[in-house]
């Protein structure tokens, strides 16, 4: 089965009452917000979202994303690559009010209007599954680990070399 194409445009509550799967994959680079925060635009974001009404008459979209980006280790300031996944349960209202009384399991989406465009949607709950602080392990952080090495060996070469006891004892034996 080929990948669905994902549409520009949903209108959420028409989705929801169609109990509607969207399946895909979007392009990074089409989420200016998003790939301005990125070392790397290329890539591509698995979809995944099923959009249905809840027992409440909540319309409502719950699925993951999957995704890898690469991001600017704040140790070494190359780029590091992480896994994005972000775990969707998103419902949908159209007043403030409603925004309030929406049960904990949601993450509350006002909607302005009745359509909204997807990857907006999508490139909110990537942006907000984004690291505070990307970082390569420390182990890995090649610039990082051989900026310490060079560090140490230059601290090694100021300090004047330890004479070995052993020889200073030979020295004073051979001078008696
Ligand atoms: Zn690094």
């Amino acid at each position: 089965m080929s990948p669905q194409r994902l549409p520009e445009q949903i209108v959420p509550f028409k989705l929801a009452r169609q109990r509607r799967l969207l399946q895909g994959v979007l392009k990074l680079d089409t989420m200016a917000r998003l790939s301005g925060l990125l070392a790397d635009k290329n890539g591509d974001v698995d979809v995944n979202l099923q959009f249905d009404i809840d027992a409440q008459g909540i319309s409502y979209m719950s699925g993951h994303l999957k995704t890898q980006v690469s991001l600017v280790c704040q140790r070494c300031m190359e780029p590091v690559v992480v896994s994005l996944e972000s775990e969707v349960a998103v419902g949908f209202v159209t007043s403030e009010e409603r925004v309030l009384a929406m049960p904990d399991v949601y993450e509350p989406y006002l909607l302005m209007d009745e359509s909204v465009v997807l990857s907006e949607l999508i490139e909110d709950e990537l942006i907000m599954a984004i690291p505070i602080v990307a970082a390569h392990p420390q182990q890995s952080c090649q610039p990082w680990f051989e900026k310490q090495q060079e560090a140490l060996s230059d601290v090694e070469e100021k300090m004047p070399a330890k004479k070995n006891p052993f020889a200073v004892l030979a020295s004073l034996k051979r001078d008696s």
